[in-house]
């Protein structure tokens, strides 16, 4: 009954114990897509998997006897760290809400070649932006894996009546309704000044590695990231657990 061996790029996505010596690794693959696998001796040996189980870089694992839907880690290997995330917490902390935002949204053993691709780009981008621009690489980030996920916020017009935003205008964002609501509508509980509006827009439309060209300052970041957030948490039912590390 036992499938062939697979190797495949991979993100990890989480490790937990399991039992005295092994773990559980969840992993998001470029072929199979979201997987769980078992990654015997994982616990008792760093060595056993050549040091290569570390969050945030990308691997080459081989999977093996996938049996009750679990896969068997076998030989792991790094094929791209990202040493420039480790030189700042508000860096490590954005790559994990976008690797976590990922794991929430990717079901499970379907391919998903365009969000491998994003990831292979977002952490990169974080890993090389300047401080100031850690903010806007992450939310640029977080809004390119809602889009892909099929949820594309909405902030050029009235998520109730189509009513287009008035340019250079403060307007509220409804996490229920995942856009922006205008003032006959009955607004929403998230302000996002006009500066926050225009930032948004040239997120959505850069690259990732070009999102410095938004020139999104620090304050029109943080209400892009409560609006994310506030969306993430009412989409998935609660917050996401990665802290935001010097987030704005
Ligand atoms: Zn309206």
């Amino acid at each position: 009954l036992n499938a062939p061996d697979k190797t495949t790029a991979a993100f990890l996505l989480r490790i937990v114990d399991y039992g005295e010596s092994d773990r559980i690794v969840t992993l998001f693959t470029r072929d199979h897509g979201k997987v769980s696998a078992l990654a015997r001796g994982a616990r008792k040996s760093r060595k056993r998997f050549g040091g290569a189980l570390e969050a945030f870089c990308l691997l080459e694992v081989t999977l093996a006897s996938r049996s009750r839907g679990l896969w068997r880690l076998g030989e792991t290997a790094l094929l791209r760290a990202h040493p420039g995330l480790a030189t700042s917490l508000a860096r490590l902390g954005a790559a994990a809400r976008i690797l976590e935002l990922a794991r929430e949204l990717v079901p499970e053993h379907e391919p998903d070649p365009v969000m491998f691709a994003l990831l292979e780009q977002a952490l990169p981008a974080l890993a090389s932006a300047g401080e100031q621009h850690v903010a806007s690489t992450a939310a640029a980030g977080m809004l390119a894996v809602l889009a892909h996920a099929g949820f594309e916020l909405r902030f050029t017009d009235c998520s109730v009546c189509a009513a287009p935003v008035p340019r250079g205008a403060r307007v509220r964002f409804d996490p229920w309704r995942g856009g922006v609501v205008c003032t006959p509508c009955g607004g929403g509980p998230i302000g996002l000044s006009a500066t926050a509006v225009r930032g948004l827009l040239a997120l959505s439309s850069l690259p990732l590695d070009r999102t410095p060209e938004a020139g999104v300052d620090a304050a029109s970041a943080a209400q892009i990231h409560a609006a994310i957030d506030a969306f993430v948490q009412h989409h998935l039912g609660k917050p996401l657990r990665s802290s935001r590390f010097g987030a704005p």
